[in-house]
C-alpha cells in the first residue's frame, strides 16, 4: 500500500509540472531584508534559518540534513517492513537486514546483558602476559574493525594505481587528532580535562572500581598522548607525498622488530606485496611501546578502545556515556538520536549494498540517472574549455591537464553489482554478534582485495548517502542516490536551479582532480608530477591566494579557518561554480535562455541555488571541531568565499565595486 501512495505522489508532482512549468529558487526562505550584495548567505538563506532551528538531536542543519534526514525515514520503512517478514528467504538481503534491524530494535534484550556480550573479550586482555600475546588481540580486533593501534586496509598503489597494496596508517586515538592531546589552548586542555572523566566512566560501567577506572584512564591518556606526539597533524596528512612510503614487507619487518608481521599476515590472510606505510614515525612509537610499555598499560588502552568502539551496540548507559562526551561535549548535540535512526545508520554503514539495492529500486528512478549523466558529461566539457582558456598555464601542462581529464569515471546512483553477503550470518539473538560479524564480513571484504588489480567497480559510500567524493588514485568522481534529490537535484526545478545546486557538486568533484592534493597525480592515478616547473610555481601562487582568503574568516574571536587545511575544498567550489555556469550556458546553447521566474533571472537562480544548498545552521561546537579537523569550511564560508571571487556573481545581482561581496582587486582568487 505504502508504494501505491508513494507511485500516487510522484504522478502529481509530475502533472503540476508540466501544468506550471518548472520550479525556480526556494523565494520563501530568502532574506529579502538583506542585500545579495552585502551578505550572500543571509539573503538567500535568512529566512529559512530563521525559521527551521536545528532539531536537538542535530549539530547541522539544513535542506540538504533534512533531505538526509527523510532518506532514513525511508530507510525505516523498507527496514521495518524487512523486519516485520520473518519468511524472507535465509541468505536474502531482505533476510539479512530484517534481522539485523530486529536485533538492533531489541532494547530490552540489549539492556539485560549490559557489558556482557564483551565479557570474552575482556577475559583475553586481563589474560594478556607480554607483548607477544598483546600482537595477536592487536590482530583479532583488527579482524573487527577496532583499529588500534593502527589501522592497515586494502587501497590502490600510489605508484602502480592499477593494484590494490595494504596501507599501514596511525590510528587509536579516542580524542578526534593529536593537536587534542599536544596544545595548550583552554579548549584542547577543557576537552583533555573531560576525556579523562569519559574514559574513567566507561571503565566503571564495565565493572571498574572508582580508584582503578581512574588510573585506568590516566594511563589511557598517556599511553595516547605518546602515540599522538609523533603522528602528522591535519594539515601534514593533507600533503599525499608526506604519507606516500612504500616499503617491502621485509623492510617494514626491519622498521618494527617488535612486531611479528609473519605472524600476522599468516592469520589475516593478507597477500604478502608491498606495503605503503603512512606515518613511519608513529610506527616506531608502536614498536617502542611493544618493547618498553609494560603489559598491564596495553591491558588498558586496548580494553578501552573496545568499550568505545562496541559502546553503542551495548547497553543504555554504554549508549549514552558515548552520546554525552562525543555527540554533546564535542559536537554540541541536545538530545540523543531516536534509536530507530541509530540501528537504521548502523544498518546502513555495515549492509549498505542489501539496504541500498531495496532503497535505489524503490527511490531512484533511471530518468535521474539520465539526466544526470548529462549534466556530468557538460561539467566535463566546461572542465576542458576552461583549462584550455588558462591564461596562465603553458600547452604542455594543458596537454597533460586535458589527457586527465578524459580519463574521468563518473558513477551515478548506485554500484553495477551488489555485494554477496551469503557467508555472513546474522540472526535475531544478539545485536552485538551481529555487529561483529557485519564489521569482520567488511573487514574481510577489503583484505580480499590486496594483491590483486584494481577493481574499479566497488563504491567507497553506500547508495543512500547524502554525499559525493572524488578518489585521485581511480580518477574518478562519485554521486550515490542519496545526493541525488532536492534539495541537490530535483527533476520538476529550472536546469538553473540544478545547475547551481548538484551541477557545483560535480564541479566541485571534477575540481577536486585538480586541487592541492589531486594536481599531484597523473591521469592514470600515479602520485607523479605531470606539471612544468614554471605552471607549477604559478599554481602555487594561485592557491596561497585561497589559503590566505580562508585565514580571513573567523568563526569565533580567536578561532579561524586554517587556509591549507580547507584549501582543497575550497578551490572545489570556486571552480566548481565557475565550471557548473559555464555548463550551464552551454547546455541552454541551441535552446535559448531558460525563463525568469519570480522575478530572478536564470544567472540569479543559480547562484541562489548554490547558496540554498549551502545554507544551514549549526552549532558552535561542531563549527569548532570543523575549523580543527574538516577539510571543508563552514558553510557560510564556502558560499561567501566562492561568489566573493566571481564576476558572473557581481555581474548577475548587479553588485557595486564596493561591496562586502566584491573581494579586492588584489586578493581575488582563482585558480582554475
Ligand atoms: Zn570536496
Amino acid at each position: 500500500m505504502r508504494s501505491i501512495g508513494f507511485l500516487v505522489i510522484v504522478v502529481l508532482l509530475s502533472s503540476t509540472v508540466l501544468a506550471q512549468g518548472p520550479k525556480g529558487i526556494e523565494v520563501g526562505d530568502i532574506d529579502s531584508s538583506v542585500a545579495p550584495c552585502a551578505d550572500f548567505f543571509e539573503y538567500a538563506n535568512g529566512t529559512w534559518r530563521k525559521s527551521n532551528p536545528i532539531p536537538p538531536s542535530m549539530v547541522r542543519w539544513s535542506r540538504r540534513w533534512a533531505a538526509g534526514e527523510l532518506s532514513k525515514d525511508r530507510l525505516k520503512e523498507i527496514l521495518e517492513q524487512a523486519a516485520s517478514k520473518k519468511d524472507a528467504p535465509a541468505g536474502s538481503p531482505e533476510r539479512l537486514i530484517g534481522d539485523f534491524y530486529a536485533s538492533g530494535m531489541d532494547e530490552a534484550r540489549i539492556n539485560t546483558l549490559g557489558v556482557e556480550p564483551l565479557k570474552p573479550w575482556m577475559a583475553e586482555i586481563d589474560a594478556l602476559k607480554n607483548a607477544a600475546d598483546v600482537q595477536v588481540t592487536i590482530r583479532k580486533l583488527h579482524d573487527i574493525g577496532v583499529n588500534v593501534p593502527f589501522a592497515i586496509y586494502g587501497a590502490s598503489d600510489n605508484h602502480e594505481p592499477n593494484n590494490v597494496i595494504a596501507h599501514v596508517s596511525a590510528s587509536g586515538l579516542g580524542l578526534p587528532d593529536r593537536d587534542y592531546y599536544v596544545k595548550s589552548e583552554p579548549r584542547f586542555v577543557e576537552a583533555r580535562e573531560k576525556y579523562l572523566v569519559h574514559v574513567a566512566t566507561m571503565f566503571r560501567l564495565a565493572g571498574a572500581n572508582e580508584a582503578g577506572a581512574k588510573a585506568a584512564a590516566e594511563t589511557v591518556m598517556r599511553f595516547e598522548t605518546e602515540l599522538a606526539s609523533q603522528s602528522l597533524d591535519n594539515v601534514a596528512l593533507r600533503d599525499p607525498k608526506a604519507t606516500d612510503h612504500k616499503t617491502s614487507i621485509a623492510d617494514l619487518q626491519k622498521m618494527t622488530p617488535a612486531f611479528d608481521w609473519n605472524a600476522y599476515f599468516t592469520a589475516t590472510k593478507i597477500a604478502r606485496v608491498d606495503v605503503n606505510v603512512a606515518e613511519p614515525q608513529f610506527l616506531a612509537e608502536v614498536n617502542r611501546k611493544l618493547e618498553k610499555t609494560p603489559v598491564a598499560e596495553w591491558k588498558a588502552y586496548l580494553k578501552f578502545h573496545l568499550l568505545r568502539v562496541a559502546s553503542r551496540a551495548l547497553s543504555e548507559p554504554f549508549v549514552r556515556e558515548d552520546f554525552e562526551f562525543n555527540q554533546k561535549y564535542l559536537g554540541g548535540a541536545k538530545e540523543m538520536k531516536p534509536r530507530w535512526k541509530r540501528i537504521v545508520e548502523t544498518t546502513d554503514d555495515l549492509l549498505g549494498d542489501a539496504l541500498g539495492k531495496i532503497y535505489t529500486d524503490k527511490y531512484f528512478p533511471p530518468a535521474a540517472k539520465a539526466r544526470m549523466q548529462e549534466m556530468v558529461k557538460n561539467l566535463l566539457w566546461a572542465m576542458g574549455d576552461n583549462i584550455q582558456k588558462l591564461d596562465w598555464m603553458g600547452p604542455e601542462t594543458k596537454k597533460r591537464a586535458m589527457e586527465k581529464l578524459s580519463t574521468f569515471n563518473p558513477k551515478v546512483g548506485y554500484p553495477d553489482t551488489w555485494k554477496d553477503y551469503s557467508s555472513l550470518k546474522i540472526d535475531r539473538s544478539s545485536y552485538w554478534n551481529n555487529v561483529v560479524e557485519g564489521a569482520r564480513f567488511a573487514v574481510n571484504d577489503n583484505r580480499s582485495t590486496i594483491g590483486k588489480p584494481v577493481d574499479r567497480g566497488r563504491w567507497g559510500m553506500t547508495p543512500p548517502t547524502s554525499n559525493a567524493y572524488y578518489d585521485p588514485s581511480l580518477n574518478e568522481i562519485v554521486f550515490p542516490a542519496g545526493i541525488l534529490q532536492s534539495p541537490a537535484f530535483s527533476m520538476g526545478v529550472t536546469d538553473a536551479v540544478n545547475y547551481g545546486a548538484i551541477g557545483v557538486i560535480i564541479g566541485h568533484e571534477i575540481s577536486h582532480g585538480f586541487d592541492d592534493q589531486g594536481a599531484q597525480y597523473d591521469a592514470q592515478g600515479r602520485l607523479r608530477n605531470w606539471w612544468t616547473d614554471e605552471d607549477l610555481k604559478r599554481f602555487q601562487e594561485r592557491t596561497a591566494c585561497v589559503v590566505a582568503q580562508f585565514e580571513e574568516y573567523f568563526i569565533e574571536p580567536g578561532i579561524h579557518h586554517n587556509g591549507k587545511l580547507v584549501l582543497g575544498e575550497s578551490i572545489g567550489d570556486i571552480a566548481g561554480a565557475k565550471i557548473a555556469l559555464k555548463a550551464y550556458q552551454h547546455s541552454r546553447e541551441g535552446k535559448g535562455p531558460e525563463p525568469t521566474i519570480d522575478g530572478f533571472t536564470p544567472e540569479q537562480q543559480f547562484f541562489i541555488a548554490w547558496g540554498q544548498f549551502r545554507g544551514d545552521a549549526i552549532r558552535p561546537e561542531t563549527q569548532r571541531l570543523m575549523v580543527q579537523g574538516d577539510p571543508h569550511p563552514i558553510g557560510k564560508y564556502r558560499v561567501i568565499g566562492t561568489v566573493s571571487n566571481m564576476p558572473e556573481f557581481w555581474k548577475a545581482f548587479g553588485c557595486p565595486e564596493t561591496s562586502a561581496m566584491v573581494r579586492e582587486k588584489a586578493k581575488r582568487c582563482s585558480v582554475w
